[in-house]
């Protein structure tokens, strides 16, 4: 029981146990007693564990949000005297749209502050991948951070420690207590971030399938539906897509492999989805930004590509140095004359991890060079013998762990698979 001066940690975690809900000062209270650890973290994990069943109403996933920004810093880009806009992928395999919509945004005079993250698991990080590129450092001080929207509009950078430490500590605790499949946890934990790092206006790209965070569709409709009334209640004008993540995005899959695939986009040519996807996102954000732009010209006129390429100057890279190359340790081919039906993201995720593109820990080393090329996608035709995809990296001791996770992820048949579309569903726009 409080004493009327101290935090009343129990009584929280009793009444979210019991099904209530917590008042905004509770929520701020809670916060700012575990962030100074007079609650406990064995006191949270209860707590986040009633959330887990209980759940939270909007009122208190918002302000929950709001808690966790207040925990560290909230960026302040008023001064540049531009729209700013971002956009948020739930993760995807060979999701390298960030790396072409980052420039091709800022092409059309917005701010575009994207803090980026690392991957973990069988979906790959922009950061990691960006960094294939020679010298290129993915750290700014706010000072640095600043100058670069200023001068160049987009930055692709990570996440400072300022930016909402809260979710830092939370979702740590989180991955150790089997709480991070909920909702209002998972809104909240990419909301909180969002919201800190400045932009006016955010686009949520919720991929859908066997590749994505989120398999169930009313699951990602719910997810965008809830970051969308934080975005709202915490002024950041939020719309989302959900986007299909059943076979990957584009043929590569890894760290540089995706660069020179993102090259080849914002060169005006690569794979007609991700041009698609990346054109349709651009256009979503500029319509946010309220600005008026015509993204499809910019990738064909050499406007985003020149964009991108003093992003990466920028921030210390060099453009014009090769990319680390990634050798061919071996193929998977068509077991049959066909037309390929099914090519599965999740399996191609974890091939690509196995072969080193991703990490099992945070802080592990990734390699550059590592990843899976997917020479024939659905709906494409095969012959029996014919390599459909190609296993790159510079390990060859893991090519058989890779080889293993694509067994039954590859049909071929007589018949194309009926074909779903790459936007499902629009939110907010
Ligand atoms: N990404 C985040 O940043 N937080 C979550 O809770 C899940 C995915």
């Amino acid at each position: 029981m409080s004493d009327g001066t101290r935090f009343d940690g129990v009584g929280v975690i009793r009444t979210k146990r019991d099904g209530g809900a917590l008042t905004p000062d509770q929520i701020r209270a809670l916060m700012r007693a575990y962030m100074s650890r007079e609650f406990a973290e064995e006191q949270m994990s209860a707590l986040l564990m009633a959330i887990f069943w209980r759940g939270m109403t909007s009122a208190e996933t918002a302000e929950w949000t709001g808690a966790m920004i207040a925990s560290g810093e909230r960026a302040d880009l008023s001064g540049l005297g531009r729209p700013s806009v971002d956009k948020h992928s739930t993760g995807g395999v060979g999701d390298k749209l960030s790396l072409i919509i980052v420039p091709l945004v800022a092409v059309f005079g917005a701010v575009v502050p994207q803090m980026s993250g690392r991957g973990l698991g069988h979906t790959g990080g922009t950061l990691d991948k960006l960094e294939s590129i020679p010298g290129w450092r993915p750290d700014l001080d706010p000072a640095a951070l600043l100058e670069m929207l200023d001068k160049v509009g987009g930055v692709i950078t990570a996440a400072g420690d300022e930016m909402a430490p809260a979710d830092r500590r939370l979702y740590a605790l989180r991955d150790i207590t089997a709480t991070v499949e909920s909702i209002p946890l998972i809104a909240s934990s990419i909301m909180s971030k969002k919201v800190a790092e400045g932009t006016q206006s955010l686009l949520l790209d919720i991929k859908v399938g066997s590749g994505a965070f989120m398999t169930d569709i009313d699951q990602a409709r719910l997810l965008g539906s809830t970051m969308i009334e934080i975005g709202q209640a915490h002024g950041v004008r939020t719309a989302a897509m959900l986007t299909a993540m059943d076979t990957p995005l584009g043929r590569a899959v890894g760290n540089a492999v995706e660069v020179a695939e993102a090259l080849d986009v914002l060169g005006g040519g690569g794979p007609a989805d991700i041009r698609d996807l990346s054109v349709a996102e651009a256009e979503a954000m500029l319509q946010l930004a309220g600005i008026d732009g015509d993204p499809a010209k910019a990738l064909t006129d050499g406007r985003a590509l020149d964009k991108f390429r003093e992003m990466i100057r920028a921030q210390g890279g060099d453009p014009d140095q090769p990319l680390p190359a990634s050798p061919l340790l071996g193929v998977v081919s068509a077991p049959r004359d066909g037309i390929v039906r099914r090519l599965d993201a999740y399996a191609v995720g974890m091939a690509s991890w196995r072969l080193g593109a991703g990490r099992s820990r945070p802080g592990e080393a990734v390699s550059a060079a590592a990843g899976v090329i997917c020479l024939a996608k659905p709906g494409e035709p095969v012959a029996k013998g014919q390599p459909i995809v190609e296993l790159r990296g510079d390990d060859p001791g893991r090519l058989d762990a890779a080889r293993a996770e694509l067994a039954g992820a590859i049909d071929v048949g007589d018949e194309p698979a009926p074909a779903s579309p790459l936007i499902l569903q629009r939110i907010g726009l």
